[in-house]
């Protein structure tokens, strides 16, 4: 998932500062799971806002606010209420916002989060980053822990001379990653060849991680397989 934080509130105030109507759109996903987005943190938002002298004109927590033709058709259900506002606000991910912006040709649209890193759940409140999507996955390689989400250089053959005692020497009280990777490479019989790879003075290609990306198929048709 998507990790986010709230921004500032004086930021987002500052943000909204021509707008003296507001809509508020939240999202049903990820932002729920971080409490940064979800029905809680909207009707929290909107009684700020208020609080600040804004009208809050409606809102609404699309299931997954990226995806854009669903929430279109929400805020088209609301169409007054989105069409009375001077701006939305929007507490989902930059994705989402930049999806709900698609669906308003004309309405100033903010972010009210911070996405910060797509994360793994390790339980409820505690995220970790684990992925950096670079488009050529070496988790393969690597007994599936990733050596450049997970280390603050991104050093893809072995620890860097900072290692030391098993620990990262960007903080002492973490592992660093290689720590993770061998230990796992061993429990798992693949310390050989992790070993040889790490020893291997194979590039990875960066070049296929440009921007933007994006990616076109033909959705599968209900009970098909391709
Ligand atoms: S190698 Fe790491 S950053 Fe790249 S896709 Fe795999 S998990 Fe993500
Ligand atoms: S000690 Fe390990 S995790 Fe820390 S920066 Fe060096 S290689 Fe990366």
């Amino acid at each position: 998932m998507i990790a986010t934080t709230q921004k500032p509130f004086e930021e987002i105030l500052s943000l909204l500062q021509d707008a003296q109507k507001v809509f508020i759109v939240g999202c049903g996903d990820c932002a729920t799971q971080c409490e940064t987005g979800g029905e809680v943190e909207v009707a929290a938002m909107k009684q700020k806002l208020e609080e600040a002298g804004k009208t809050v004109t409606g809102t609404v927590v699309p299931d997954v606010t990226c995806n854009m033709l669903d929430t279109a058709r929400l805020l088209r259900k609301q169409k007054g209420e989105v069409q009375d506002a001077d701006a939305l606000l929007v507490l989902a991910c930059g994705t989402g916002v930049q999806a709900v912006a698609q669906t308003q040709e004309s309405k100033p649209t903010f972010p009210g989060l911070n996405s910060v890193f797509s994360a793994i759940t390790e339980r409820k409140g505690q995220l970790s980053e684990a992925c950096v999507m670079c488009s050529d996955c070496v988790l393969g390689d690597y007994v599936a822990i990733c050596p450049i989400a997970r280390c603050p250089k991104g050093q893809l053959h072995g620890p860097c001379g900072g290692y030391d005692n098993g620990k990262c020497e960007v903080d002492r009280d973490k592992d660093c990653v290689w720590t993770l990777i061998l230990e796992r490479a061993e429990k798992t019989g693949q310390l050989d060849k992790v070993l040889a790879k790490i020893s291997s003075t194979e590039a990875k290609n960066y070049e296929v991680n440009k921007h933007p990306q994006s990616l076109a198929f033909e959705p599968r048709r209900a009970g098909k397989l391709r």
